[in-house]
């Protein structure tokens, strides 16, 4: 569904699409009005070393309506290699971006939050009414349930029809959950959103904003989580494979 111009761009890393444009928020924004389902990736290298392995995963990926350049490794794999002037744009920042357009622009919207510990996304909900009380936000689900509640769910979902769905399973429980309950509610945007839901709600913080700009917000995550160091090894393994894959393909 995603269309390039002059303004915007689709380039490949590791055999994985990214999109570039100038405005992901008024583009989704425009889905919405228009009613046209979509399903938005945030691709990080962590997820691009993932695919390598899963192929449902890489699948999801290609066939995903947009795909944001949400990681460092992936905004400096596109600047050094393709000379793309690109910024980061973090799935949260994204989230909590068109929150606020839809709370400006289109605050019809019918919105669900699904993910997260016990409470956490109510909470995360109640921040956000709190803030922009005009938000609609119609529902919300912990992540962790019995496959009865599952179906429930899903049923809940079919019944209410969001317009706008995030999931924070943590990746790639999400992208899978998301391809493959997709169908229940077509017309709507679904955009996996990791741990924002534990951001939202105050259980977890973000980094400072000096290590976010210098690209090392993945280094504050690993002194708040030591437990992610043997994922975080994705990376240096995404920097060699970036490399390798580059030169196969001059
Ligand atoms: N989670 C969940 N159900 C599960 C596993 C995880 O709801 O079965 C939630 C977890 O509580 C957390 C989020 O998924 O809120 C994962 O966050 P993380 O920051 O690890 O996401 P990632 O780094 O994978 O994007």
């Amino acid at each position: 569904m995603y269309k390039s111009n002059e303004k915007n761009g689709k380039f490949s890393v590791l055999g994985l699409p990214v999109h570039l444009m100038s405005n992901y928020s008024q583009w989704l924004l425009e889905c919405l009005r228009k009613d046209q389902g979509a399903h938005v990736i945030t691709l990080n290298a962590e997820m691009t070393m993932q695919a390598e392995k899963n192929q449902f995963l890489a699948k999801i990926i290609q066939k995903a309506d947009l795909v944001v350049p949400d990681g460092a490794g992936v905004v400096l794999y596109l600047r050094y290699l393709f000379r793309q002037t690109v910024k980061r744009c973090p799935g949260i920042d994204l989230a909590e971006k068109l929150l606020q357009e839809i709370s400006q622009q289109q605050p019809e919207t019918k919105i669900f939050f699904y993910g997260g510990a016990t409470g956490v996304a109510v909470t995360a909900a109640e921040f956000w009414q709190h803030k922009t009380p005009n938000l609609k936000i119609i529902g919300t689900h912990s992540g962790y349930h019995s496959p009865e509640q599952e179906i429930k769910l899903q049923q809940t979902l079919t019944q209410l029809q969001p317009q706008l769905i995030f999931v924070g399973l943590g990746v790639p429980r999400q992208e899978l959950w998301i391809a493959e309950n997709r169908h229940l509610c077509p017309q709507a945007v679904w955009v996996g959103v990791g741990g924002s839901f534990d951001i939202w709600s105050g259980r977890k913080h973000r980094a400072p904003s000096w290590l976010a700009n210098n690209n090392l917000e993945w280094l504050y995550r690993l002194y708040q989580e030591p437990w992610r160091w043997r994922r975080m090894l994705a990376l240096p393994e995404f920097v060699l494979k970036a490399f390798i894959y580059r030169l196969t393909i001059i």
